[in-house]
């Protein structure tokens, strides 16, 4: 028995992709993760993990006075064997090393990699669940599997019941949905036609808005622009695995390059994601079985950010307002409709 230490304190789509590292690591051990509250909220329920320890990096426990507070937590669970740091800052190595862990391992590109003491060469060509994923596994391993680094989530039977309660209020438990998410934190990655789009699609399914609080103008943009009856405004009202819960239970998920698609990814939903100012080949695309993507090829400047800016630099945005609804619309439909195997 080997016991580990994972360290993420990303945003939420890579605590999402490191649920397969996560995975592979309990085969071996218990697992312990040190996560932001976001993060945590997110890993609730897996059954993988022994302890999520939390860490605000912004709040109270972030400040290098009560960064003591934190380790104190983790040195009172360890002994850890090894630490692995999915998230590569200065800051996690040192944390890595303060327990006492006795292998602290990660990316040869991390800022902190001079703590560690082994190093996996991070490799820009792989998807990165597979780059997480491949933290705990020699050279020469065979390649994983799709299912292998697939990552999972778990709402509970409450978040299952909260989603039940929401279809209900909508009309009905049963009708089918398309799942719009039309948010992300950069504003060049929130392609501009979603209510265009949910207009298309609401003549043959109902449409179910997902996303958190800031999300809200376009998600009453997007409702009021639709017969009555015929939405499901779930922005602001859902916990991250009772989106998830939502999610899963949809047709199709249409989303930016954010959360929502990891949300989906681990759900099995099938998936269109939008590609504006990053693409696909960056690792962080949808890995539901089902899923394509849109992006716009042929564009000098694309891409032009490894998280997308909040502003076009040139002014035009040309990578999403060339997206138009039409050809969003008939890739969806493709996801719905996927040809029948002859
Ligand atoms: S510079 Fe190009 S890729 Fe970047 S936001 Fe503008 S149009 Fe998109």
């Amino acid at each position: 028995m080997s016991a580990s230490l994972v360290i993420q304190t990303s945003f939420l789509g890579d605590v999402i992709l490191t649920t397969p590292l996560i995975r592979e690591l309990a085969k071996r051990g218990p697992v312990d993760v040190l996560a932001t509250p976001q993060g945590a909220a997110v890993l609730a329920n897996n059954p993988d993990i022994r302890t999520v320890i939390r860490y605000d990096k912004r709040g109270t426990y972030g400040s290098a006075l009560n960064l003591w507070q934190t380790v104190r937590e983790i040195r009172s669970r360890r002994p850890y064997d090894t630490a692995y740091l999915a998230q590569g800052s200065f800051r996690s190595g040192l944390l890595a090393i303060m327990t006492g862990a006795k292998q602290r391992i990660g990316f040869a590109s991390s800022t902190g990699r001079a703590l560690y003491t082994e190093q996996i060469p991070y490799r820009p060509d792989h998807h990165h669940a597979e780059r997480l994923w491949s933290l705990a596994m020699s050279e020469c391993a065979d390649p994983p599997t799709r299912d292998q680094i697939r990552p999972r989530l778990y709402p509970s039977d409450e978040e299952r019941l909260t989603v039940d309660r929401l279809l209900r209020r909508a009309g009905s438990l049963e009708e089918p949905f398309v799942a719009l998410a039309p948010g992300s934190a950069w504003g060049t990655k929130r392609w501009p036609y979603y209510v265009e789009l949910a207009k298309r699609t609401s003549d043959h399914a109902r449409i179910a808005i997902i996303g958190s609080k800031s999300d809200e103008p376009i998600a009453e943009e997007i409702a009021a622009a639709l017969p009555a009856g015929c939405v499901i405004n779930a922005v602001g009202e859902l916990s991250l695995l009772a989106s998830a819960e939502l999610i899963g239970r949809a047709q199709a998920i249409v989303t930016n390059d954010s959360a929502p698609q990891h949300l989906a990814s681990a759900m099995g939903t099938p998936t269109l994601t939008i590609f504006g100012p990053t693409v696909p080949e960056f690792g962080f695309g949808p890995l539901a079985e089902r899923h394509t993507v849109a992006g716009l090829d042929g564009l000098s400047c694309r891409p032009c950010d490894r998280h997308g800016p909040q502003r076009c630099p040139l002014g035009h945005w040309r990578c999403m307002r060339e997206l138009g609804p039409e050809y969003i619309s008939s890739l969806l439909s493709e996801v719905l409709n996927p040809p029948v195997p002859v």
